[in-house]
């Protein structure tokens, strides 16, 4: 080695000297899961079926931020709620306001509809997002702390049909995943007056059995007797089973109101029962109540997805009085079921088309080729990463196309490509700027073929 060499050997041993990155292990938080490439074809049915049915049923779709105000969320659910006391994700951000990451879509979309004056649409005004939710919730099977729902919301109509059609949607959504065992459980809770009678019916029997409640659920006899019907210990179940019901203590127009609806659901012959325990845990609520259950093989039923009448919701931030109806399915829920169904899965579209190249002067001119079939609104696959013809020619194989484009190094400098009919193994060379019309009429003649394949 001479000295010069010598001395450039050196140089560039200092230039490496960088500093090593110290890796950080890091996994996800709990409750929180990636949702991996393997499984991105049940998700994307659920997406297709949640948003086609919205698309049928007439709902645009809204968008609505993943943060909110904490003051929003505290006056819609309430400050003593399960929900909002216990699982809600509140921050202060850098400029010291309050925040929530979103627990549930109905604040969001109610605040929405007022701030944007939606009240001068057109009614029925039929809304449907799907989006990320957070709660901080015990993580175990089927409840994670953050998850997906689907949202169908309907504001400005009173009539019970829509009650019945919002039921109808979930119903025929679950039908087109093919998830089967269903059943709804639907409910009354009455309007706020008929609710705030029922609330001190049920302070009054809760306080004469105070003393046969385990003390954590004595406290809230006063702040939210409704939240006692959510312990799931023997003890406090058997007060509640004694408890009044909502649905016996109905006024007229709620007890007129829910009996329609029953109507309508005969009308549909969904699987549904009436199940006056039913509460949902939310205060917003009033008359129509519902959930939609899978019921396992031993007979344990799983919560996909719940809804209900909120009609005082708007008015109580600041907009019109507004009667409205939405429900929410669990997407993470409706996906695991599809999975331990086998259920039909998403499948892509199929490129019939197939682009090989050799040598990099082919590589360049393919992402050119690649370009103006795909522009033509053909699918067209390729592995650009390759560049042996025969693995190329394998994969193409194994995909099933009806014709490849291949680009080899001679082509490359003619200006020209080979199509290659994989039915019959004829080939032609044609010029490149031809490609496009070729693979069409080549397309066209193998359309018969791949028919009957
Ligand atoms: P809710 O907003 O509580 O009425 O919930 C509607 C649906 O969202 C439920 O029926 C579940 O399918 C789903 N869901 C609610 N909480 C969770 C959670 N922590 N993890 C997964 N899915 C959930």
């Amino acid at each position: 080695m001479t000295a010069a060499k010598k001395a450039t050997g050196k140089k560039a041993k200092k230039k490496t000297n960088v500093k090593k990155i110290k890796p950080l292990k890091c996994t996800s938080l709990p409750g929180v899961h990636d949702i991996l490439p393997g499984e991105q074809s049940y998700w994307q049915q659920a997406r297709k079926v949640l948003s086609d049915e919205a698309e049928e049923y007439g709902f645009g779709r809204i968008d609505v931020p993943i943060m909110e105000s904490e003051s929003l969320f505290r006056h819609v659910h309430g400050e003593t709620s399960e929900l909002y006391e216990k699982e809600t994700y509140c921050f202060k951000n850098r400029s010291r306001d309050d925040v929530v990451l979103r627990s549930d879509f109905t604040p969001a979309i109610a605040r929405a509809y007022t701030e944007n004056g939606m009240v001068d649409l057109r009614k029925p005004i039929k809304l449907f997002t799907i989006g990320h939710a957070f709660r901080h919730e015990r993580v175990q099977a089927g409840r994670c702390r953050e998850f997906v729902q689907a949202n169908y919301d309907i504001f400005g109509e009173q009539d019970p049909v829509l009650d019945a059609q919002v039921i109808q949607i979930a119903h025929r959504v679950l039908q087109k995943l093919g998830i089967k065992n269903i059943q709804f459980h639907v409910n009354s809770v009455g309007t706020r007056e008929s609710r705030a009678h029922y609330r001190e019916l049920l302070t009054a029997y809760f306080e004469s059995r105070r003393t046969k409640l385990p003390s954590k659920y004595r406290d809230m006899i006063d702040t939210d007797p409704m939240r006692i019907f959510e312990a799931t210990d023997d003890k406090t179940m058997q007060v509640c089973s004694g408890a009044p019901q909502a649905i016996d203590h109905l006024d007229k127009e709620s007890r007129d109101h829910f009996k329609n609806l029953l109507e309508y659901l005969d009308e549909l012959d969904l699987p549904y029962m009436i199940d006056p325990a039913l509460d949902r845990g939310i205060n917003y609520y009033t008359q129509t109540i519902f959930e939609v259950f899978v019921i396992d093989k031993d007979g344990t039923r799983h919560a996909l997805g719940g809804g209900g009448r909120y009609n005082d919701l708007v008015e109580s931030l600041g907009g019109e009085p507004t009667p409205a109806i939405g429900f929410a399915f669990g997407v993470d829920r409706l996906v695991a079921e599809m999975r331990r169904l086998k259920a039909k899965a998403y499948m892509p579209p199929e490129p019939r088309v197939y682009l090989a190249q050799i040598g990099d002067l082919a590589k360049k001119k393919s992402l050119r080729i690649f370009s103006d079939i795909e522009s033509a609104g053909i699918l067209v696959a390729e592995s650009f990463g390759r560049g042996n013809l025969k693995e190329q020619m394998e994969q193409a194989t194994k995909m099933k196309v009806d014709i490849v484009v291949i680009v080899g190094q001679k082509e490359a400098l003619d200006g020209t490509v080979i199509l290659k009919d994989m039915h019959t193994g004829t080939q032609e060379t044609i010029t490149s700027d031809k490609v496009v019309c070729s693979v069409k009429d080549a397309l066209k003649k193998t359309v018969k073929v791949s028919k009957i394949k």
